[in-house]
């Protein structure tokens, strides 16, 4: 990982010659220790997704889903084994790097949307470039573009309550592309949908990642949506198997 001098953290300078995967993950192991019995949710996960590539990630409720997003996000480090982004090992990264790395390099989408309610949509857009403090032009450009790219140029000055759950969740996508991250990282992101527009959002998502050239890994224990997907990688009993 190295420094621009701008306080921005860049990827990919590493390994200049050969191009290291953008997921590594080998070996993970995370327990939890609440209350009584220990929750051992990932017993060695290993797998890799290379530049470009749209996974979903599948298994049962409770089969550590979330848990190795928030590993693979930097938002939680493994008990054991190791977690790279482009070739980066998460553990080998400070707090400050850590952030830069979440903020610059890659976008969450969750099932809840996670939207500012008092926040008009444009406003919830540029929220990632205010935090890196992207000129306002350039951001007021840049969530227009976002805004039309999931057709929702219309609405831009609506608050989320004024939103349907599938505009709300396209809202939350467009935030996530704001900064142009290398990687999606999205835990259920129809779970709160119905069947038809968890269709469409998912369909939206897989053209955005195309189009942007972004590899994305998806959480969804729903078995319709992993048609759109390149891979399937599937959690049971905490590794992870290739389907
Ligand atoms: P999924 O997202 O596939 O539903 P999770 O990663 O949320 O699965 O959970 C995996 C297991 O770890 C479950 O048994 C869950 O109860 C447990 N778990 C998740 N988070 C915590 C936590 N913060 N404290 C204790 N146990 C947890
Ligand atoms: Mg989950």
């Amino acid at each position: 990982m190295a420094e621009d001098g701008s306080g921005k953290v860049r990827l990919g300078t590493v390994h200049p010659t050969s191009s290291p995967p953008m997921i590594r993950v080998e070996g993970v192991h995370r327990t939890y220790n609440a209350g009584v019995a220990a929750v051992r949710a990932l017993r060695g996960a290993s797998f890799d997704i290379s530049r470009g590539e749209f996974v979903a990630l599948t298994g049962r409720s409770g089969s550590g889903k979330t848990t190795l997003l928030n590993l693979v996000g930097g938002l939680d480090s493994p008990d054991q084994g190791r977690v790279a982004i482009d070739g980066t090992d998460l553990s080998a990264l400070g707090g400050t790097d850590l952030i830069a790395l979440r903020r610059d390099h890659i976008g969450f989408i969750f099932q809840s949307f996670g939207l500012i309610p008092t926040l008009t949509a444009a406003e919830n857009i540029g929220i990632p470039m205010r935090l890196r403090k992207t000129d306002p032009r350039t951001r007021e450009e840049r969530v227009t573009l976002l805004l039309s790219l999931v057709g929702l140029a219309e609405q831009a000055a609506q608050r989320p309550s004024e939103l349907s759950g599938g505009q709300q969740q396209r809202v939350a996508i467009a935030r996530a592309l704001a900064n142009r991250p290398v990687l999606l990282l999205a835990d259920e992101p129809t779970g709160r949908l119905d069947v038809e527009t968890g269709r469409a959002v998912m369909t939206l998502l897989r053209a955005l990642v195309n189009s942007e050239g972004v590899t994305a890994l998806v959480a969804t224990h729903d078995p319709e949506l992993l048609d759109s997907a390149n891979r399937v990688l599937e959690l049971s009993d905490g590794t992870v198997t290739e389907r």
